[in-house]
């Protein structure tokens, strides 16, 4: 369904946009087996790699319908903007949603209904169908996600960290701000007294009576313990660009793997090297599926030329540095999450040799995270000045 290049997210792209406008405000919300592009478009594996990039799917939308009409596509996509930039202003909510998944870790493997979930066997057909859709195809529709979680948590009693770490290991758009947040805010730790609970007559209803749910689900919510929200920090400063007339490695990354189109405008430099980072022992630390880590770097492989290097360590990359005889390292930003410590190495390993690694903010973020540090009403007065500004009307 999903293939790991740019050829397939254009043409995904191009069926999903007649339907982007009207359509997906009033279908958004049923749920079609598998999944079928007029209700969602199914894009989100490769806007996580940014082989699509957030501001140019609502440049294509707003050549199809008014901004008024695509108003609900547009905010759901800046809904995952919202969500990074609130991470990475709070970057202490995903060290403590690690240090809770690693004491659960401890006495999963004794958990029986945690257990039974992942074998598919928790006794609810609906979960059960959707354990395996998880674990087959790498995706599943929103309003699934949220039934999921809201049952898992509400109904099963299950920590919540040890599902969001179960979508993480196998959603192809597995993201640490959109999943850690949104398994949070179904918990009710994330707005206060807002929860989400699961109701059959909604399944049944937006599952167009694919699932009728006989199990009791549960009708109230207890909000598990956990650590007070850190206040917003000041967003980080970034490494300042290279000097004119520089030799410029750019190290492209899962994150933002075309994020050369804006690294480099503006750059007077001397010569630019291209290469890929992607880093297989981040995936296996964290248990992530062979088949989401294998879609993560084949995104990355296919924007890279037959010349252009992947690199899958450290110190290959800092060899490249100086066998280019580079004066530095340009890298989109790196956000909040699972590469953390190994941007640290890399920026430590690279700069021992005397290249300074300089990370950039792409505008697209530079323009909306500030406005991530209260919630997603005030952040959404950003998107009209973004359509003016960020996204060019071409
Ligand atoms: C418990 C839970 C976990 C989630 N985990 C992730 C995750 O790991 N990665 C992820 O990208 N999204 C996550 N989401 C958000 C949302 O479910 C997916 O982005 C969406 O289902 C992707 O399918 P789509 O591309 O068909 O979406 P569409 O409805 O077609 O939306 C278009 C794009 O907008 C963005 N988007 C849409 N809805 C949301 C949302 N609620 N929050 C953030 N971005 C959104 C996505 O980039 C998506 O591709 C999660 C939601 C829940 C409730």
């Amino acid at each position: 369904m999903h293939i790991p290049n740019r050829q397939s997210a254009l043409e995904a792209l191009q069926r999903f946009l007649p339907h982007a406008g009207e359509n997906y405000a009033s279908r958004r919300n049923f749920v079609s087996a598998p999944l079928v592009e007029a209700n969602v478009s199914g894009l989100s594996p490769w806007v996580r790699t940014r082989l699509l990039q957030e501001w140019e799917i609502i440049e294509h939308v707003l050549h199809q319908h008014s901004a008024s009409a695509a108003s609900k596509f547009i905010d759901e996509v800046c809904w995952r903007t919202y969500w990074k930039g609130w991470l990475q202003l709070r970057p202490a909510v995903w060290e403590q949603y690690l240090a809770e998944l690693n004491q659960a870790r401890k006495v999963s493997f004794m958990d029986a209904t945690y257990q039974a979930v992942l074998a598919g066997q928790s006794g609810i057909e609906c979960v059960d169908q959707w354990t395996q859709e998880l674990q087959q195809t790498g995706y599943l529709h929103n309003h699934v996600r949220m039934w999921y979680a809201s049952i898992w948590i509400h109904t099963l009693k299950l920590p919540w960290v040890l599902g969001a770490d179960l979508f993480m290991q196998y959603l192809l758009d597995g993201d640490p701000a959109s999943n850690t947040l949104s398994w949070r805010w179904v918990a009710g730790l994330h707005t206060k007294g807002k929860t989400y609970l699961a109701n059959p007559d909604n399944i049944q209803k937006y599952t167009q009576g694919r699932f009728e749910v006989k199990e009791r689900l549960a009708t109230e919510a207890v909000i598990p313990k956990s650590f007070p929200i850190q206040q917003p920090r000041s967003l980080p400063s970034l490494g300042p660009l290279p000097q004119k007339k520089s030799r410029v490695g750019v190290l492209l990354q899962e994150d933002d793997v075309r994020a050369f189109n804006w690294l480099v405008t503006n750059q007077d430099t001397a010569e630019i090297y291209i290469a890929g980072y992607f880093s297989p022992a981040v995936y296996s630390v964290n248990k992530i599926a062979p088949m989401v880590a294998q879609f993560r770097q084949e995104s990355l492989q296919s924007v890279l030329q037959a010349d252009h290097p992947l690199f899958n360590d450290v110190d290959s990359v800092s060899n490249w540095a100086v066998t280019k005889q580079l004066d530095a390292v340009l890298m989109a930003e790196v956000p909040t999450g699972m590469w953390d410590s190994k941007i640290q190495d890399l920026q430590s390993v690279v700069e021992a040799q005397g290249v300074k690694l300089s990370m950039q903010r792409c505008p697209w973020d530079a323009h909306f995270y500030p406005l991530a540090k209260a919630g997603f009403f005030r952040f959404k007065q950003g998107i009209s000045a973004a359509l003016h500004s960020v996204v060019s009307p071409s």
